[in-house]
């Protein structure tokens, strides 16, 4: 019993898909709906998007504070992702000692994270096809047109690390993946070893 006592509590879970999925309303929900969850504020050098927070979205700093922070080893994993840099900062991992932690990463994070802890579960939200990715990021209205472009390329690359994830969730239509998704936290939870150490 020593070795499972050690370390933090919480379960981290890791979540990943192309941008456009529809990811960030699923952990939105999640984190409304499930209790005992926290969520991990990265830091990006992207410009905030219309309606998102400092600080509750991302941590938004220039690339000079970003390499900085990088530098000092202020991050777990960092990572370039559409052109723009993004970082877990380490005190996130501390959140985890009370929470289950949520943690929203592209597929290199994904990967660093399993690295650090084997125990992490790994989640990859993918479109039900990659036509209807691009009308949902083509509807969002967000991102100009050669972000939209770039963000296509980047999700089938993404896609090809499928057989890194746990789980798989497809978001056809949102209530039914917000099902599987708030599932799979759930039962995870119930885990004979996770409810032993706990
Ligand atoms: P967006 O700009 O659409 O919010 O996010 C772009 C991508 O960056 C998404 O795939 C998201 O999962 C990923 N991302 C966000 N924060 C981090 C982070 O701290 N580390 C890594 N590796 N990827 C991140």
């Amino acid at each position: 019993m020593k070795e499972l006592e050690a370390g933090p509590k919480g379960i981290l879970f890791v979540i990943s898909a192309p941008s456009g999925t529809g990811k960030t309303s699923l952990i939105r929900r999640l984190l409304e709906e499930v209790e005992g969850l926290a969520f991990s504020v990265s830091y990006t050098t992207r410009p905030p998007r219309p309606g998102e927070v400092q600080g509750k979205d991302y941590h938004f700093v220039s690339k000079e504070e970003f390499l900085r922070r990088a530098e000092e080893g202020f991050f777990l994993e960092w990572a370039e992702v559409h052109g723009d840099l993004y970082g877990t900062p380490w005190e996130s991992l501390r959140l985890s000692d009370d929470e289950d932690l949520i943690l929203d990463l592209d597929p290199q994070g994904a990967r660093r994270v399993k690295d650090l802890r084997g125990d992490a579960v790994l989640i990859f939200v993918v479109p039900p096809s990659m036509e209807e990715l691009e009308r949902r990021l083509r509807e969002r209205g967000k991102d100009p047109e050669e972000a939209i472009k770039e963000r296509l390329a980047d999700a089938q690359k993404e896609l090809d690390q499928i057989h890194l994830y746990d789980y798989i969730v497809i978001n056809d239509r949102f209530e039914e993946a917000f099902r599987r998704l708030s599932s799979i936290v759930l039962a995870e939870r119930c885990k004979r070893d996770r409810v032993l150490r706990r």
